[in-house]
């Protein structure tokens, strides 16, 4: 029997350990030092984003954009049901409602039609999420949104790099986009994140709360000559051993993205006739600009088929994996949100998904296995 074969592993860049103890040994270790500086300045190349801020995580990033839009009770925040929970709890911190709308099954992001259906006098956002970084129709979003005033925050934790049909650099488009850096994505400090201000009259607001609501980014930059409590704000700021790995990262970022499309690419073309064969729909049936390689899927035809192909792959020592339980139908879902009209393509994405190993890594002796085993896959019936 072979070696199992894992779902995700982070990947070890060149420079982690040497500048761990470079910020071990300088004795600061806290947020907004050399490190946090320069892993900023290449999030910042990567995306083209004028405005970056390292944040403690993804979730953290999108509780500070629901603070800079002031939202309250009362007030609503539209966002697919297939996503991650993150979107919602950080509406539900401020005490406002989560809005549940359905996706387009042809990418599993959020479907702009269901987002002109669900707005009401009292929506104040739209979360578009980059399903496996492939671009979300934000065009289709803004034209529902932007004469209302309400704001798009792009959730791309999964799309770092990604480039939409109109050739933009994802989390640059909406008021905010946030990313993560948590350990299954494609680049990891083991957790953390960051928020893109493509809005500048909201960088220094941004700053204050993000650093427990104060002005000690102003103070640092020798602005003013002492920081006080201006603002509602939260603890934001990563600490300078999670910003010396995400630095060593972000260098690799490129190399890590060849490897993932080296895998990427080999599933695409080694599966597209089995699957044309069975009825199952790939990942990559359709074209995009550019993606991310987060991850690559089968849309299996029926549920029966998700829990054969993941029994199937597992018999073979092969991790693949479903994806998210739709929101609306989720305990807290059910208590904190709003469900605006049918969820069908949510609950048929999410019970039909499955997921194949992809990290930098991989060998191709690995690869080669995963396909062996997927390609030997028959349905029941
Ligand atoms: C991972 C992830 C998050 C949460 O990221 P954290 O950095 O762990 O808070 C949010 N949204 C999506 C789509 C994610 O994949």
């Amino acid at each position: 029997m072979h070696d199992e074969i894992l779902f995700s592993r982070p990947l070890r860049t060149p420079n982690e350990l040497s500048n761990l103890a470079a910020v071990l040994e300088s004795g600061h270790s806290h947020g907004d030092g050399a490190f946090t500086a320069r892993a900023t300045a290449r999030l910042q190349q990567i995306t083209g984003s004028a405005r970056a801020l390292l944040t403690t995580s993804c979730t953290h990033a999108l509780e500070l954009a629901m603070l800079l839009l002031d939202l309250g009770p009362g007030d609503e925040v539209i966002l697919p049901s297939f996503t991650f929970p993150s979107a919602a709890t950080a509406v539900v911190s401020r005490g406002a409602t989560p809005v549940f709308v359905d996706i387009d099954i042809s990418s599993g992001n959020i479907d702009p039609a269901a987002v002109g259906e669900a707005i009401t006098a009292r929506t104040r956002a739209v979360i578009v999420m980059h399903y496996g970084g492939v671009p979300a129709d934000l065009e289709g979003v803004f034209q529902f949104t932007a004469m209302r005033g309400i704001a798009v925050i792009e959730d791309n934790a999964h799309g770092l790099g990604g480039i939409d049909a109109q050739g933009r650099r994802l989390g640059t488009v909406g008021a905010f986009g946030v990313q993560s850096f948590h350990d299954t994505k494609n680049v990891q400090c083991g957790e953390g994140g960051a928020i893109l201000l493509n809005d500048d009259a909201l960088f220094t607001r941004a700053e204050i709360i993000r650093e427990k609501g104060t002005d000690r980014g102003r103070f640092l930059r020798g602005d003013v000559d002492k920081y006080t409590w201006q603002d509602v704000g939260s603890s934001y700021v990563p600490s300078e051993l999670n910003a010396a790995v995400l630095d060593s990262q972000l260098a690799s970022f490129y190399q890590i993205q060849v490897e993932r499309f080296r895998i990427w690419n080999t599933y695409a073309d080694a599966l597209r006739d089995w699957a044309g064969d069975l009825g199952i729909r790939s990942m990559a049936d359709k074209t995009w600009l550019l993606h991310s390689a987060h991850l690559f899927y089968l849309l299996m035809p029926d549920r029966a088929g998700q829990s054969d192909l993941i029994s199937h792959l597992g018999a073979h020592g092969i991790r693949a994996t479903f994806h998210y339980v739709p929101l609306h139908s989720s305990p807290a879902g059910r208590r904190f949100g709003r469900t605006s009209g049918r969820q069908d393509r949510s609950h048929s994405f999410s019970e039909r998904l499955v997921r194949l190993p992809l990290w930098p890594g991989l060998t191709d002796a690995q690869v080669s296995r995963v396909l062996e085993a997927v390609l030997s896959y028959r349905p029941r019936r």
